[in-house]
């Protein structure tokens, strides 16, 4: 399976699109606006001589939040100056998602977003992306995989990601030695799973936290290449709290898909081996292994590193033992809801294996499966927010 062919939201403005099923993932950008105003705050304050400020935001997607995370990002920048009495930089935004990201989509709202920064500036006369008081703003878009280099060395400042790390670069492979001492690489023996799960083997679960290890370090080394000295990322991803990657907070929503594909397969509507064969190209990490591939990548400093859960409609959870109550109807409509998130984000993957016309009964059976789930429990993910400083 290929992933950066298959690895993509839902397009366009439809009923199953992310544009329209994304408040989740804008909740998380909300989530992690605190520490991207710290960071971005730090960073002004450390380097009084930018005059073009570089700044990219990694798997920026399609829809309202694509513009949101450079929006947040050039508000607080522009509001950090005169309190700082410096002018404002010239703003260079790059918008990076894997090629077959819908980016017409984010180009078509480009001028939207330019007259809003125009109108906050109160300036109606400034022309293209002049806007006055506000300094310059150029948008353009780097279609690529943040697996690797996207930017010229040392172009950038600060790099924001949102939503998209935990996505791996491929699907991990099992290493299986033969006889003759040769390593060959083979399918992961993931039987009745599409995720790590309680009854994964032990080797997939080697192969996956490989795989992350392996992908988080070639983030880095790119990204170190890229960024000043001193120059700052934060980036927000779904993680885990726990040392076991098969807990309830990072991977149950996999579980569930798996449940509904099991249901189907056992009525014939879709084949089994399909489902032992696809295995997700995601990973929920630790923050032990998040330290443990930034230290040893040895490029940047952590200046903070949070966990914070967030329930599957994408709210706040302030007490930890918070738990929602709620009749049944009410949980069958949050598991629609969820069902409905999700498919926005998995659907283009599970197309290839399963085929497009098997999707709309799978969803409708996992949002079953979601809700009864919710009726008893109150999921939660957890939200890893951390932020980076190029040492130099
Ligand atoms: N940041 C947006 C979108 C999150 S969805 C938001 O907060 O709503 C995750 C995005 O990451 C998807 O659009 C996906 O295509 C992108 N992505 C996943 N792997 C990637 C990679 N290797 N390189 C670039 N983008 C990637």
């Amino acid at each position: 399976m290929e992933v950066m062919r298959i690895l993509h939201m839902n397009k366009g403005n439809g009923e199953t699109s992310y544009a329209k099923n994304s408040t989740v993932q804008s909740n998380i950008i909300s989530l992690g606006r605190r520490v991207m105003d710290e960071a971005l705050k730090k960073l002004m304050m450390s380097n009084s001589e930018i005059l073009s400020f570089g700044i990219a935001d990694l798997g920026c997607s399609s829809g309202p939040n694509s513009l949101l995370s450079i929006s947040n990002i050039v508000d607080t920048i522009q509001n950090l100056c005169p309190d700082l009495n410096r002018p404002v930089p010239e703003l260079r935004v790059s918008l990076n998602d894997l090629p077959s990201n819908d980016f017409n989509s984010i180009f078509a709202s480009l001028p939207e977003f330019y007259d809003r920064l125009k109108k906050r500036d109160n300036n109606d006369e400034c022309l293209g992306f002049d806007c006055g008081r506000g300094g310059p703003c150029f948008v353009s878009a780097v279609p690529g995989s943040f697996y690797g280099r996207l930017f010229p060395r040392r172009s950038l400042h600060f790099v924001h990601s949102s939503s998209s790390l935990h996505w791996l670069s491929q699907v991990p492979c099992g290493d299986v030695n033969k006889e003759d001492g040769v390593v060959i690489t083979a399918g992961l023996d993931n039987r009745g799973k599409i995720y790590l799960s309680k009854t994964s083997p032990k080797n997939a679960h080697k192969a996956y936290a490989l795989q992350f290890q392996t992908d988080f370090s070639v983030f880095l080394r790119s990204r170190s290449e890229e960024l000043v000295p001193g120059g700052r990322m934060v980036l927000s991803f779904l993680g885990r709290n726990s040392p076991d990657p098969t807990t309830e907070e990072c991977c149950y929503q996999w579980e569930l898909l798996a449940q509904a594909l099991m249901s189907m397969a056992r009525e014939g509507i879709i084949k089994e081996e399909n489902i032992d064969a696809f295995n997700a190209p995601y990973y929920a990490a630790s923050p032990e292994e998040l330290k443990m591939a930034i230290e040893k990548e040895g490029s940047f400093s952590i200046d903070r590193l949070e966990i914070s859960p967030v329930d599957w409609e994408g709210g706040s959870i302030s007490d930890e033992s918070y738990d929602i109550i709620r009749s049944k109807p009410e949980a069958l409509a949050s598991g629609r809801r969820v069902a409905k998130t999700i498919r926005a984000v998995v659907e283009p993957m599970l197309e290839p294996t399963f085929g497009q016309n098997v999707m709309d009964e799978l969803f409708e059976r996992y949002a079953k499966i979601v809700g009864e789930y919710m009726y008893v429990s109150s999921p939660r993910y957890a939200i890893i927010i951390v932020s980076l400083i190029r040492i130099g």
